[in-house]
């Protein structure tokens, strides 16, 4: 249950969305490049996901004989001063509470969606006043559901992730370039620029020369 961790937000706190764990669990300079710089880019992927979340963010309340199910439910901790939207929450009937995060793209065990659906769950877990063990991660592209554990390590990781990204608002530090494989598949490489800003020589080139009257050129040849 949540009560046995320390809560890191609070009263005052400033509030954490649920996607931002996401974003900076992936990538702590893409959260930054999205919440300082408001700088968030889409590509196929990114479009692919609005795409599917067209299809689960209408907000609404479906039966069934077994399971209720929320769509776009806004959910809260004011504990961790969390908060956000789940795509899909199934109320079953013998007390189970599982919250579902939809993805495009492929599920990557322990992977940044972990944080987010573990994150959905600790807030479920608040507002209905019972624990919620278990979230899913359904993605698209096998058309599969992932169930995870919210166990303490996960829910430690929920926690340091807020706490980081909190940081980061308070801060307004713009974390530095990660410049590796994650890049391949970002968005924001064209905003972000890795490459140019992770300590390599051209970047370290036009730094030395960004102020300089004489022509860079010059001083090459
Ligand atoms: S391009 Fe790379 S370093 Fe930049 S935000 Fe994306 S993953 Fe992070």
């Amino acid at each position: 249950m949540t009560a046995s961790l320390p809560a890191q937000g609070g009263e005052g706190d400033l509030q954490v969305s649920l996607s931002a764990l996401e974003h900076y669990a992936y990538c702590p300079r893409q959260c930054g490049l999205i919440l300082l710089e408001d700088a968030f880019t889409d590509d196929a992927a990114t479009i692919r996901g609005t795409h599917l979340h067209q299809r689960v963010d209408t907000p609404g309340n479906k039966g069934r004989r077994t399971v209720r199910t929320l769509h776009a439910l806004p959910v809260w901790h004011d504990g961790y001063g969390l908060t956000g939207i789940c795509d899909t929450v199934e109320l079953h009937n013998d007390g189970r509470i599982l919250p579902v995060e939809h993805k495009s793209g492929r599920y990557i065990p322990g992977g940044p969606a972990d944080i987010q659906a573990a994150a959905q769950a600790l807030c479920l877990e608040a507002m209905f006043q019972q624990p919620v063990p278990e979230a899913a991660i359904f993605s698209a592209t096998d058309r599969r559901r992932h169930l995870i554990t919210i166990d303490d390590a996960l829910r430690a990781r929920v926690l340091d992730t807020t706490h980081a990204v909190r940081a980061l608002l308070e801060t307004s530090h713009l974390p530095g370039p990660a410049a590796d494989n994650r890049c391949r598949r970002c968005s924001m490489a064209t905003d972000c620029m890795p490459k140019l800003l992770a300590g390599t020589r051209r970047y370290h080139q036009a730094l030395a020369t960004l102020y300089s009257l004489t022509d860079p050129q010059d001083t090459d040849a």
